[in-house]
C-alpha cells in the first residue's frame, strides 16, 4: 500500500530530479574535491554550482553558505559561534517553542553558567515582542528564533525582529529549518547574520544541511579539522547530499508558486472539511500566518497517538505533538506554550502537505478520520488510564 504521507514536516521524500542528480556521485564522480588529481578536482566547480543554488533560494551570496550534516548542527554551530566570537557576553535569547536543536542547546549551556532568556507566545502562537525587546542587554551575545514553527507552522515576522535585534547590536541567528523552499525568503533586504536549513526538508535527503553566514559575520568553526568549507566546517564533503540540496533548492524555488497556490488550497480544504465534520476541534496557530503546507488540529477528548495508530490503519502518515515523559502523554511544549486547554491539547494532530499530495488523498484523509475520532470517543473517555505507544514526533 503507498501511504498517504502528510508528514512532510518529519521529514520529504527525495525528489526524483534530485535523486538522478545525485546517483553519479555515488557511482562514477566519488572523488575527494580536495585531492590534486583531476579526478577529484573536478567535483569541485559541482559543489560550487551547488552552493549557488542554495544562495539563490535565500537571496544571498554563494560565499555567505557553509555546508553542514544538518539542521541541527547549523543551529549548533551558528549559536556556539557567537558565543565564542564574544566571550564576555554570557546571555541568549530564544522562543519558547523553538526546536529541541535549539532549546536542548540552550538548555546545556545554561548547564554551563549562560543565562537564557525564553520568549513566550500567546494562544496563537505569536511571539510576545514586548518581552522580547525588554530580553536585550549589552550581555547578550545572540538572539535564535525559528522563522516558521515545526508543530504549527506559526510564522514569526523574523525580518523585524532582526532588525530590533540589531539595533542593540546583537547577532540574530533564525532556524529557517521548516520556512526554507515553503515561503519566499530574500535575506539580501534583512538584518539576518546567520540562518539555518536542513535538506531532508525540502526533498533533498537526510544528512545534508547549510548554514548561512552574513559577510563580515565573526564565526568561529564548530568543527575544526581539515580546511574545507574555507575552514568554517572541517571534514570531506558529502558530496552527494550537497549535490541534492542544491538540485532540491533549485526545486523548491521552481515549487514555491506551487507551495502557496496548490498545496495551501490543499490543506485549507482538509482542514476546513474536518472541523465541518468533527465537532469539539479547532486548529492551533494564527490560521494566516502559518506555512501554507501546516495543520495543526486538536481534537477534544481523545490522545493524538491514538489517532495516529489508527490512520496508521489506513496508511495516513501524520505526526502528534505529545511526547512520552514517565509513562505518561505530555502535550509538546509548543502546544503547552499557547495554553491549549488540556482537554484539546492531548489530541493534537499534526498534517504536513508537500507538493506531491493530491485531491483523492485529501478526500482519503476526509473520509477516513472523522469516524476514528467518532469511535476513540464512544471507546474511550478522556481521563481513563490507556496504554498507548510513545513516539517522539
Ligand atoms: N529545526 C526545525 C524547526 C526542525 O523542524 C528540525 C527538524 O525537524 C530541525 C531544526 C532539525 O533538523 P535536522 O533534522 O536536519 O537536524
Amino acid at each position: 500500500m503507498k501511504p498517504v504521507y502528510v508528514d512532510n514536516n518529519a521529514t520529504t521524500q527525495v525528489a526524483p530530479e534530485v535523486m538522478e542528480a545525485i546517483l553519479p556521485y555515488f557511482r562514477e564522480l566519488y572523488g575527494n574535491p580536495s585531492s590534486m588529481h583531476s579526478f577529484g578536482g573536478q567535483v569541485g566547480p559541482r559543489l560550487r554550482t551547488a552552493r549557488a543554488q542554495v544562495a539563490a533560494l535565500l537571496g544571498a551570496e554563494p560565499d555567505e553558505i557553509i555546508f553542514t550534516g544538518c539542521g541541527s548542527e547549523s543551529d549548533n554551530t551558528a549559536i556556539r559561534s557567537a558565543l565564542a566570537c564574544y566571550p564576555e557576553k554570557r546571555h541568549l535569547v530564544i522562543s519558547r517553542v523553538e526546536h529541541p536543536a535549539v532549546r536542548s542547546l540552550a538548555a546545556s549551556l545554561a548547564k554551563e553558567g549562560y543565562r537564557v532568556s525564553e520568549i513566550p507566545v500567546d494562544s496563537q502562537g505569536h511571539l510576545d515582542m514586548g518581552k522580547l525587546r525588554a530580553s536585550l542587554t549589552p550581555d547578550t551575545a545572540i538572539v535564535s528564533i525559528m522563522w516558521a514553527n515545526n508543530e504549527t507552522g506559526v510564522i514569526f515576522p523574523i525580518e523585524e525582529i532582526a532588525e530590533l535585534v540589531h539595533r542593540h547590536g546583537i547577532l540574530f541567528h533564525t532556524d529557517a529549518v521548516q520556512a526554507v523552499g515553503k515561503i519566499p525568503l530574500n535575506l539580501a533586504r534583512t538584518k539576518i547574520d546567520l540562518l539555518s536549513l536542513s535538506g531532508h526538508k525540502l526533498h533533498a535527503p537526510k544528512g545534508i544541511g547549510a548554514l548561512y553566514i552574513r559577510r563580515g559575520t565573526k564565526f568561529s568553526p564548530f568543527l575544526v579539522g581539515g580546511h574545507q568549507e574555507k575552514g568554517r566546517r572541517a571534514g570531506t564533503e558529502n558530496v552527494p547530499g550537497i549535490i541534492g540540496l542544491g538540485r532540491g533548492c533549485e526545486l523548491a524555488a521552481a515549487n514555491l508558486e506551487a507551495e502557496n497556490t496548490r498545496v495551501r488550497a490543499l490543506r485549507d480544504r482538509l482542514e476546513s472539511e474536518l472541523l465541518r465534520r468533527i465537532p469539539d476541534a479547532q486548529v492551533n496557530g494564527d490560521p494566516e500566518q502559518r506555512l501554507p503546507n501546516t495543520s495543526n488540529i486538536s481534537f477534544a477528548y481523545v490522545e493524538g497517538e491514538s489517532i495516529l495508530l489508527m490512520l496508521d490503519e489506513f496508511g495516513i502518515c501524520a505526526s502528534s505533538g505529545s511526547a512520552c515523559t514517565s509513562g505518561s502523554l505530555e502535550p509538546s511544549h509548543v502546544i503547552r506554550a499557547m495554553g491549549v486547554p488540556f482537554t484539546m491539547a492531548h489530541g493534537s494532530i499534526r498534517f504536513s502537505l508537500s507538493v506531491y499530495n493530491t485531491e483523492a488523498e485529501i478526500d482519503f484523509i476526509i473520509d477516513k478520520l472523522p469516524p476514528i475520532i467518532d469511535r476513540l470517543r464512544q471507546l474511550s473517555p478522556f481521563s481513563r488510564d490507556r496504554a498507548v505507544p510513545c513516539s517522539l514526533a
